[in-house]
């Protein structure tokens, strides 16, 4: 092992993104940030764990975050050291700090997703002012106790803390309708509420034509993501059928909750995006047996 990296931190940083095989290219984490699969990975490591606004107080940011200062730290030391025997960061721990790097920017960016549409929850129904909003925001990703303030606004808490819905004979939790079926917004309450399940088995997606016409009580749902009890996470932005932004989040959702990829096909394309673009109506993993779902 390169001299420096003896002297990085091993924290929980180890565990979230562990080496299952030797050599595991630290591309593979800059991959899995930006398709949300760090998601998947801290859920399994830390089940049960509620998604945090700030990411001071994230399990997957701060682990980075130490491991991205020690290698500062090592940098700078090196350079600070005029008798030129402090051992500077290895080529390999650059490499991986680059890494390190575009992963927290991408995990950030889920934490200014969440923010940004709680404060967007928060002021369609009070009808702040963009200002507002934007500072709400702001606040909550700076400020823990700012986040949980917003949290626990009235007019947050059907986003923020719905209750289970029975009637359909397993418990739901369902995206309010009145979310407006904006696909960040279905992407926030997933990450909002991935905690209160275990692990994600299967998905299924309705009709778009169908979600269009939910003003009308037509469809309740766009995708609903199935658990190993039972238990279904119900989202109302995520769409299929075509290339375009809802279905570009359906496949984000389905990577986030853990569920297969899938071939890749020489094309660059997956069974997942080929599924999630190509159709309308499916479950994902294809059912063996075709049954109804
Ligand atoms: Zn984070």
């Amino acid at each position: 092992m390169p001299e420096t990296q003896k002297t990085m931190p091993d924290p929980a940083w180890a565990d979230l993104w562990p080496a299952p095989r030797p050599g595991r290219p630290w591309s593979e984490l800059r991959q899995a940030a930006r398709e949300g699969r760090l998601v998947a990975d801290w859920h399994a490591r830390w089940p049960g764990t509620a998604f945090p606004l700030s990411p001071a107080a994230c399990p997957v940011c701060r682990p980075l975050r130490a491991w991205h200062d020690a290698l500062d730290a090592a940098r700078y030391a090196a350079e600070a050291d005029p008798s030129g025997r402090t051992p500077g960061p290895t080529a390999e721990a650059i490499e991986i700090g680059f890494a390190v790097e575009e992963a927290l920017r991408d995990h950030r960016d889920l934490h200014v997703l969440v923010a940004r549409e709680l404060a967007d929850v928060w002021a369609d129904a009070t009808d702040a002012t963009l200002t507002a909003r934007v500072e709400r925001a702001r606040a909550a990703l700076d400020d823990p106790g700012a986040g949980a303030l917003l949290l626990a606004e009235a007019a947050v808490r059907p986003f923020a803390d719905p209750a289970w819905d029975e009637a359909d004979g397993r418990p739901v939790l369902r995206e309010p309708a009145g979310s407006g079926g904006i696909t960040e917004r279905s992407k926030a309450f997933f990450l909002l509420h991935r905690h209160r399940f275990g692990a994600f088995v299967a998905a299924t997606t309705g009709d778009y034509e169908e979600v269009q016409r939910r003003s009308e009580g037509a469809a309740s749902a766009s995708l609903r993501l199935y658990d190993d009890v039972g238990r279904v996470l119900e989202l109302v932005g995520t769409t299929a059928g075509y290339g375009g932004e809802g279905p570009r989040g359906t496949v984000w959702v389905l990577r986030a909750a853990g569920l297969p990829e899938g071939i890749h096909w020489p094309s660059g394309e997956t069974d997942l995006e080929h599924t999630v673009f190509g159709q309308r109506a499916f479950r994902w993993p294809p059912d063996p047996d075709e049954r109804a779902w």
